[in-house]
């Protein structure tokens, strides 16, 4: 007798975390994705203008994300990320020229804002209780409405933050995510916050050793395999129509749909979701990184705002970043080198570089687009719904994709198997 199916489709982490979960358990998994390889919106790829492997966007985690970093141990690739031991982010104002480290102390009494050394230039201890009142539970309002957005410290601290984090600027964020955000990371203190990067590549950390630890254990994977429709019968779905196949769903037979929300709307009658984006432009240029350059660099009163230091390239990243959209590319590359070379007090010309603009990058987390985020189960008994967009409680990050796919997999292994 054929062992009961479940059927992943779309291999961004958010189905990669599932199918891991649930692969040599008691049910038969086969992932289908759409694109001729594995990791959506989270991958590296080789990149000819430049002449080196990259990834599509920079992509930053913090030591507090303990389901990335459970996942990443499952699959034997944990070493794969790269951090200070310590949490500190070394900062530069394009304005005024200053440079600062942010060093917030490992435990969860925050002293390090009562000393200069650690805080921001500028800024005083008391301005930082003015994060207090977000971290009160109340309605979800815009991130404005509870906090001051506006003065040195928003300027130096808290908008690059919540920016990174949310990918929206943050006066119109959504409270709420801002606050989980908080509690996770800074709340629990600096051993929670350290940054930490995929040093040798996105794929080569989240999606080669998950595709493989996957193969190992029997999962079928169909790449190039886009599913077109879905049909549904009593309540249930009941077949997967992917266009020159059909797969007939027997009843003990799962889908956990891990698909972004606009492929999900059209699969699923009724389904709500966010609608609306923020886009991420990333810049990418080829060249050594000085020797004191700091890994990570916050830079403030730029256009740019997160510059990466790579073994043979620096890379860029602007979050919210719709008003480039329209920019030429050339000019962006001219202006944002600028940036770079003042940021890292390079004298160099411009050098080889490439422009990623991912146009939805992820959902505005905002309060009506965060209200619009459907939970896992559906109205269909044996679908479930994974995916950053989700109502995972968290924004659109890795380790909410990887926590949603590990909810629909749980959902999915409590289920009875007939
Ligand atoms: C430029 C950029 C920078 C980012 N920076 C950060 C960061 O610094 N830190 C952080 O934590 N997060 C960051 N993120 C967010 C993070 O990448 C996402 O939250 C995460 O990758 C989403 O995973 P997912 O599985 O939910 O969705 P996706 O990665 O979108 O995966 C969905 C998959 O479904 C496939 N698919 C679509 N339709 C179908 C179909 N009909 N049939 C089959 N397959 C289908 C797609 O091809 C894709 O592989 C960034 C994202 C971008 C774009």
């Amino acid at each position: 007798m054929n062992k009961p199916a479940v059927h992943v489709v779309g291999a961004g982490l958010a189905g990669l975390a599932a199918a891991v979960r649930l692969a040599g358990g008691l049910r038969e998994i086969v992932l289908h994705e759409a694109a001729r390889q594995a990791g959506g919106r989270c991958r590296s790829y080789y990149d000819p203008a430049l002449g080196l492997m990259i990834d599509n966007g920079n992509h930053l985690l913090l030591s507090g994300n303990y389901a990335a970093r459970n996942y990443l141990a499952a699959i034997g690739s944990e070493d794969q990320l790269a951090g200070p031991q310590e949490a500190e982010f070394a900062f530069v104002d394009l304005a005024t020229k200053e440079r600062w480290r942010l060093r917030p102390n490992a435990g969860r009494l925050p002293w390090w804002i009562f000393s200069p050394l650690r805080r921001v230039p500028g800024t005083g201890p008391f301005d930082y209780l003015g994060l207090l009142r977000l971290l009160v539970p109340g309605k979800d309002t815009p991130l404005g409405a509870v906090m001051h957005c506006d003065g040195l410290l928003y300027e130096r601290l808290w908008r690059p933050f919540f920016l990174a984090a949310l990918n929206t600027e943050p006066t119109e964020a959504s409270s709420r995510l801002a606050a989980a955000v908080v509690l996770e990371t800074l709340a629990k203190g600096g051993r929670a916050c350290r940054p930490l990067v995929a040093a040798q590549g996105l794929s080569a950390a989240f999606i080669e050793p998950a595709v493989d630890y996957l193969v190992q254990r029997g999962v079928k994977i169909r790449f190039d395999h886009r599913l077109r429709q879905m049909e549904f019968a009593n309540g249930h779905a009941a077949a997967l129509d992917f266009g020159d196949d059909l797969v007939q769903l027997d009843a003990a037979d799962k889908v956990v749909l891990a698909v972004p929300p606009s492929a999900a709307q059209g699969l699923v009658p009724g389904l709500q979701s966010p609608e609306d984006y923020r886009a991420i432009v990333n810049a990418h240029f080829k060249i050594a990184p000085p020797t004191n350059c700091p890994a990570i660099l916050g830079i403030v009163n730029g256009t740019i705002e997160w510059l990466f230091a790579f073994r043979e390239r620096l890379s860029v990243t602007i979050s919210s970043a719709d008003r480039l959209l329209d920019v030429a590319r050339e000019k962006l590359a001219e202006t944002i080198w600028a940036e770079v070379a003042e940021a890292t007090r390079v004298e160099k010309p411009l050098p080889p570089w490439q422009i990623i603009k991912e146009k939805r990058a992820t959902f505005a987390a905002t309060v009506d687009e965060n209200a619009r985020r459907p939970g896992a189960g559906t109205a269909f008994a044996n679908l479930v719904l994974a995916g950053d967009w989700t109502a995972t409680g968290l924004p659109a990050t890795i380790e909410g994709a990887i926590r949603s796919g590990n909810r629909a997999a749980g959902l999915i292994a409590a289920s009875r198997l007939r």
